[in-house]
């Protein structure tokens, strides 16, 4: 995006700098919500704490994640505004990478907002955007929440929701779906109902997954299973809680920080 050479790259803050950059411009593109702004700030607190780094423990759920991805007859990647304007192409690239559909899911849907999203989609290289169809509905859920395509996540069997509101995690994963929740927050609900929480920023998670999938191509179905059943996910929220509260600030070298998870 050629705005975005406004932020400096010596800056001590770039990525940060960046990434907010990307919400604004999302928001004057109206890809996302005024909401999404106050769920940027939230995330970006987290990743302070965490070091602006991807965990040990989350580096492993990426892993997880991605053979979740290979093993599945139908992996669906939901995308929401905040998604849209920070990792666009890595939504693209992870589609590619594992077969999996892309599907517009907001919290607060629009039908202009939804169309944005896609259109926004294509132009970073998406082929096929599902969400505008909206034929189907997750059961639990008022009407306009629960909105989804018949074919897309209703269908799936595996299913990415990047930043997804609590209530939504829990009833998708009542339809007995895996979920797959990239949540900053370890203590928030969807991280807490995922099947495999991812306790990272979605800048980096989405590009992680998709290289972890690339990794794992030549891998037998059980070698991918072992992957997956020796996922801990309540070790790693834990893991993902210890290094915010205990973690420390010290910005000038590993040894500064707990090195336990
Ligand atoms: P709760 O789940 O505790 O009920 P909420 O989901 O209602 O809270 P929101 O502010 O809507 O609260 O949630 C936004 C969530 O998205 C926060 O947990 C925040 O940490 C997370 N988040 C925001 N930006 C990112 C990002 N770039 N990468 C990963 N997670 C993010
Ligand atoms: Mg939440």
């Amino acid at each position: 995006m050629s705005d975005e050479v406004e932020v400096p790259e010596d800056h001590p803050r770039y990525q940060s700098l960046l990434t907010r950059h990307r919400i604004e411009a999302g928001v004057e593109k109206g890809i996302t919500s005024q909401q999404g702004l106050i769920a940027e700030g939230r995330g970006e607190a987290f990743d302070y704490l965490l070091g602006e780094e991807t965990i040990p423990s989350a580096e492993e759920a990426e892993r997880v994640a991605a053979a979740h991805f290979l093993l599945a007859e139908h992996p669906v990647i939901s995308v929401n505004g905040n998604v849209a304007a920070l990792v666009p192409e890595a939504v693209v690239d992870l589609a590619e990478a594992t077969g999996a559909d892309v599907e517009v899911n907001l919290f607060g849907r629009t039908e202009e907002r939804v169309r944005a999203i896609a259109e926004h989609l294509r132009e970073h290289g998406a082929e096929d955007v599902k969400g505008v169809t909206a034929d189907a509905r997750i059961p639990g859920l008022s009407h306009e929440r629960a909105k989804v395509d018949s074919d897309g996540i209703y269908d799936a069997d595996v299913v990415l929701v990047p930043l997804e509101d609590g209530d939504r995690a829990e009833a998708l994963g009542e339809m007995g779906k895996t979920e797959v929740v990239i949540d900053l927050n370890p203590l928030s609900r969807s991280a807490q109902t995922a099947t495999v929480p991812i306790i990272d920023n979605v800048v980096r998670a989405v590009p992680n997954i998709a290289a972890q999938a690339r990794d794992l191509r030549g891998a037998s179905r059980e070698e991918l299973e072992a992957i997956v059943e020796g996922f801990d996910r309540e070790a790693a929220l834990a893991a993902a809680e210890r290094r915010l509260r205990e973690g420390s600030l010290d910005r000038d070298g590993e040894a500064g920080r707990d090195g336990a998870e």
